[in-house]
């Protein structure tokens, strides 16, 4: 069996990091742990955090650091992420860097992928994105679910997400560009950065990115 691993993903909405998470996560046998899916979850259980969450989703603003930083590291203290994990859409601010790197120590994350894909790709693909409301499983509209957009995996309703509205849309990519991007180099400093080219079907991109993956750590496995 392969030891687990610490990784995380970056890349602009759309890239298709929730779908190779699951694929990794699978893989590689950790949890996958996407701060979205998480929030969207706190939305719908109608919890206090639920009224607070709401206006920053629905109109693509990055929820506040502190408020985030404490929910993955909640979320880290599960005993199913002690030995690894890969995170999706967090850290996306070098203050969330700086804060997981603080969760995490002394020990720290094996690797950060970053999945480069043209804004002119991702901008067809969300306004073409579908997601299961329970389960998160991603669709789109020219790869929609079997029967009549019930979720293939859970039974679940396929809808389209909130904030994928053409102006949440602009508003994601650029507090990307401005918040998260910066991070590329943050975790290259660090050597701790590995890019992978995310274009192309999901299995192609899966086995790059673990080729890119065993390549780096291929001495652990
Ligand atoms: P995502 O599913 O990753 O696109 O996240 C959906 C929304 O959740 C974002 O547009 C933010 O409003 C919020 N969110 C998710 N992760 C973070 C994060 N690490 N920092 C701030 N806001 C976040």
């Amino acid at each position: 069996m392969q030891p687990a691993v610490r990784l995380v993903i970056l890349g602009k909405q759309g890239a298709g990091k929730g779908t190779q998470c699951v694929r990794l996560a699978t893989h590689y046998r950790v949890p996958h742990i996407s701060t979205g899916d998480m929030f969207r979850a706190a939305q719908r259980s109608g919890s206090d955090l639920a009224d607070r969450l709401a206006k920053f989703m629905r109109e693509g603003e990055l929820i506040p650091d502190a408020l985030v930083i404490d929910v993955v590291s909640d979320r880290l203290r599960r005993p199913d992420a002690a030995a690894g994990f890969i995170l999706d859409g967090f850290p996306r601010t070098a203050a969330q860097a700086e804060g997981m790197s603080e969760l995490l120590a002394p020990d720290d994350l094996d690797l950060c992928l970053d999945l480069e894909v043209d804004t002119a790709v991702v901008l067809a693909r969300l306004s073409k994105r579908r997601v299961c409301e329970r389960c998160n499983a991603t669709y789109s509209l020219e790869g929609p679910p079997v029967v009549d957009w019930t979720c293939d995996a859970c039974g679940g309703r396929v809808v389209q997400r909130d904030d994928d509205t053409e102006a949440a849309i602009w508003r994601r990519l650029e507090l990307y560009e401005r918040e998260t991007a910066p991070l590329v180099a943050w975790y290259l400093e660090r050597d701790k950065l590995v890019v992978v080219d995310g274009d192309g079907s999901p299995d192609t991109v899966t086995k790059r990115l673990v080729r890119a993956i065993d390549a780096r750590l291929g001495n652990r496995f």
